[in-house]
């Protein structure tokens, strides 16, 4: 690994850069991403941001925005940016796998790949790493690569704010899980004087749903949870012909496992989603509970301890029964 001064020399003078983030991007991923583009373009830098995949529309209101090129959508181009680029820098992904096909483009580029995360054990694919899995969100570590390693805090302008804003409140539950120190309530000031207008931040992002996304989600709380009390567990499915029925596009499904998690005493909550070409699976958990470790062992898939998702190839109804038939192994760390 090198060390982050002469990343620092080598920004001090215009560079060809792309920033890129996971599939899917949620607003953490776009959120950070947009908000170190919208800091280095101040600095002369020719900036690109390529997303393997679309993103929510709550989430396409971010400035420079439109600046941001879907890999789905122009390959070429975004092969050509990130094959010409001096730096990549890597946002809220710790392996190359989670870029999809941009994956390979990113590690075949001659560019040094700069690594600002904030998961479990990234792979060795960077040249740079700035990461830490105590921050809550990708954009924090963003906030503190402007502070302490660029040191151009004064690059921090609204733009940024309002970016790294989003990232921050998305990815701590809007300021309540456990990793939202009083170190994240400073930037969060911090940000608020600089110009992110929290008020209506909020609002671009929670308040933002189509009717059919809210009827939707009453669907599914009416006819779609199972409750298993005995193993204080929570489980939401939704098939592809539902997700079809309420015309339920990108984004619409995000936040439901939060819903089954509200349950009092639910330790253990489950989104599982019939998708066009997989069933993949969302986990969320309180406290000790290793959401992360099930869907490592069993389905392909990892993240945080109190946030985890993972795909199977098998059918839905497979899928679910394969996650049944593990709670028993976990009841006792369910039940305490
Ligand atoms: P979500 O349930 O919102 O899709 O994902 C929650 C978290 O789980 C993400 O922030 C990410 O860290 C992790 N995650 C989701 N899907 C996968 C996956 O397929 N593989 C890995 N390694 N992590 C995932
Ligand atoms: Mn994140």
């Amino acid at each position: 690994m090198l060390e982050l001064t002469s990343l620092k020399e080598l920004l001090a003078d215009p560079k060809q850069i792309v920033i890129t983030t996971h599939h899917k991007p949620d607003g953490d991923a776009i959120g950070s991403s947009l908000g170190l583009y919208n800091c280095l373009i101040q600095k002369g830098h020719h900036v690109k941001v390529v997303s393997p995949t679309d993103y929510p529309v709550f989430l396409q209101w971010l400035p420079n925005n439109p600046e941001v090129i879907i890999y789905t959508e122009k390959p070429e181009e975004s092969a050509k940016y990130v094959a010409e680029a001096d730096l990549i820098f890597c946002l809220d992904f710790n392996s190359l796998a989670r870029i999809n096909g941009l994956g390979q483009h990113v590690q075949e580029s001659k560019g040094k790949k700069v690594l600002i995360d904030h998961h479990l054990e990234p792979e060795d694919f960077d040249d740079y790493r700035y990461w830490s899995i105590n921050a809550c969100a990708t954009a924090q570590l963003v906030y503190e690569f402007i502070v302490n390693v660029l040191e151009e805090p004064q690059t921090i302008n609204k733009d940024v704010a309002t970016c790294l804003y989003t990232g921050i409140m998305t990815d701590s539950g809007s300021f309540r899980f456990p990793t939202t120190t009083p170190r994240v309530h400073h930037i969060i000031a911090d940000l608020i004087e600089r110009g992110a207008e929290n008020a209506k931040i909020h609002q671009l992002v929670y308040d933002n749903f189509s009717e059919n996304r809210l009827r939707f989600l009453g669907f599914c709380l009416l006819r779609k949870l199972e409750v298993f009390t005995e193993y204080n567990t929570a489980l939401i499915t939704v098939s592809r012909d539902e997700l079809h029925k309420f015309n339920i596009s990108t984004g619409d499904t995000e936040g439901l496992v939060n819903y089954a998690l509200t349950i009092n005493g639910i330790r253990l909550a489950a989104l599982i989603i019939e998708r066009a070409d997989q069933v993949k699976l969302s986990l969320r958990s309180t406290g000790d509970f290793p959401a992360n470790e099930i869907c490592k062992k069993y389905f392909n898939g990892g993240g945080h301890r109190n946030a985890a998702g993972g795909q199977s190839t098998e059918s839905l109804q497979e899928t679910i029964q394969r996650f049944k038939q593990i709670l028993p192994e976990y009841k006792s760390l369910l039940i305490q």
